[in-house]
């Protein structure tokens, strides 16, 4: 179906570029045949690193009337293969077009393009006194393209919401070569189907982003911690309902259980505050005025001691704070060093309903003989399932994976979740969008798909299926599309 990287393809692309900005050789290749996922790579025949929308145009026209596939990069941080070029061809990376093309205070809106690295964006706007909220912890790895064509979130987004509440307007370059200008700098706008919201989780399979406008906002001025622990889930997340109950929104909530303290711990070697918690919540509460979030944070202490907490532990400096998300901020690593080989899962359920998905999470994982380790978002429901290898064979650790991947779906789904909050469905979970959506709502995705991209060059192997399968069996980390 596809053709294959030619010698005439790479002179072609290396006009386009220079030839300087087109890798063949394997070992400069080495960094494209993967992101963060893992047990997941792909071989691309060519990367190409595009300086300008222009190129982009050129190399999309090019693909598309010689039918050579083509994956979208940005910061190679995902975690469900979005990247992985695994179906060959051209990985067209654009960690080059990487400035901050304007920030606009008369209309709080920055345009960027698409390699920016987040981090980057924050500390630039954070300087002219502004605020982009979402926050992924990738956020110093991974690029403002690579987050709207995730629809990244993050710790802040119970407060804030995600990228997606802040992109207004796009450019996006078609399969085709033809340019789209979406939305603009533009607070209200209706006119047609939301474009922008369609490319925003589109995961590179629809269009190539090459500018992007998003929304900004006064940076607050206070900021107050909280690590509160308890000896039950069940008292933490009702604590969690109560606080938003009483109209109080922190900018994060985040949770952690004790099986993924202890990981931490074994990292850090040493002990941190109340690690024996059966959960820990870690609240942020932010705000222009000091006096109205010490206001907050005296009512939010109120509510976890009603709910049964053991105490709760304050920070309103800088080095007292660093302290108590000390442990959080390690996290990823303190499971890597659990387990080398860990597939992270990112299911979201209805706040309320995270207590029974630990619960059937934790018992799935003695089932099925996995070690399971959850922590993640209980403000917005997103719990980070850990699966980890440690040593077990690999064969059995791919079979007790895919069982209990499964299963968490089917739990997930039938407390009203869905299979994935933020890191999208890429690669490694593709066999099961049919169950989480219905085959109506997956045909007319394919349709989608169809009208923007006929020809099927754009990231494929992504997002669908080639044909209606069981749920992905071990195997399908690997190649089908
Ligand atoms: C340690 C760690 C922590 C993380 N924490 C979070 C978190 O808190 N929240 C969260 O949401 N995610 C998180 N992630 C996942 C990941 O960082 C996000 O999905 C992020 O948005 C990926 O951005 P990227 O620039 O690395 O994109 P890439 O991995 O390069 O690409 C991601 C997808 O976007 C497509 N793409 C890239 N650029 C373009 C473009 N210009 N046009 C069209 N499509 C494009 C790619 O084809 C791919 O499908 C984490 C990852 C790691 C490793």
């Amino acid at each position: 179906m596809y053709t294959r990287v030619d010698a005439e393809a790479v002179t072609r692309l290396a006009e386009i570029v220079g030839s300087a900005n087109v890798l063949t050789a394997g070992e400069a290749m080495a960094a494209y045949t993967h992101d963060e996922t893992p047990m997941l790579t792909g071989q691309p025949e060519v990367v190409v690193k595009a300086g300008s929308r222009d190129e982009i145009v050129a190399i999309l026209r090019y693909a598309n009337e010689r039918r050579i596939p083509v994956t979208p990069r940005a910061g190679g941080q995902g975690l469900s293969g979005g990247a992985v070029p695994v179906v060959g061809g051209i990985v067209l990376s654009v960690e080059r077009m990487n400035r901050i093309l304007e920030i606009d205070r008369e209309n709080l809106m920055v345009t960027v393009e698409p390699g920016v690295i987040t981090g980057d964006l924050h500390r630039a706007v954070e300087a002219e006194g502004l605020f982009y909220p979402p926050d992924p912890a990738s956020l110093d790895s991974c690029c403002i393209g690579g987050n709207v064509a995730e629809g990244a979130g993050g710790p802040r987004a119970v407060k804030y919401g995600t990228t997606k509440d802040y992109v207004t307007g796009l450019e996006v370059v078609l399969p085709s070569g033809e340019l789209l200008t979406l939305g603009g700098k533009l607070v209200k706008d209706v006119s047609g189907y939301n474009l922008v919201q369609l490319m925003i989780g589109s995961e590179g399979t629809l269009g190539v982003i090459t500018k992007i406008v998003l929304r900004l906002l006064p940076l607050p001025k206070a900021s107050i911690d909280l690590l509160v622990p308890y000896d039950s889930l069940e008292q933490a997340a009702d604590t969690v309902s109560a606080i938003i109950a009483e109209c109080i929104i922190p900018t994060t909530i985040e949770f952690m259980t004790r099986d993924t303290v202890k990981a931490c711990e074994n990292l850090m070697g040493k002990e941190v505050p109340f690690s024996d918690a059966t959960a820990k919540l870690l609240i942020q509460l932010t705000g222009q005025r000091q006096e109205e979030v010490e206001a907050d944070m005296d009512r939010v202490g109120e509510l976890c001691l009603d709910h049964g907490a053991i105490d709760v532990l304050v920070a309103s400096d800088r080095a007292t704070s660093d302290r108590l998300w000390e442990a959080r901020r390690l996290i990823i690593e303190a499971l890597k060093h659990e387990s080398p080989i860990n597939h992270m899962e990112d299911v979201s359920v209805p706040r309320a309903n995270i207590p029974p998905l630990i619960r059937g999470v934790d018992e799935i994982g003695k089932r099925i003989g996995i070690r399971a380790l959850c922590f993640g978002h209980a403000g917005d429901g997103n719990v980070h399932v850990n699966l980890l290898k440690c040593d077990l064979d690999e064969a059995v650790y791919e079979e007790r994976l895919e069982q209990a991947r499964g299963a968490i779906y089917d739990l997930t789904l039938s407390l009203g979740g869905t299979i994935t909050g933020e890191h999208g469905i890429g690669v490694t979970r593709k066999g099961y969008l049919p169950q989480a959506l219905g085959d109506v709502q997956v045909a007319l995705m394919r349709r989608i798909k169809d009208a923007f991209d006929p020809h099927h060059i754009l990231n494929p192997g992504k997002i669908f299926m080639k044909r209606r399968a069981a749920p992905c069996p071990a195997r399908c980390l690997g190649m089908s599309q």
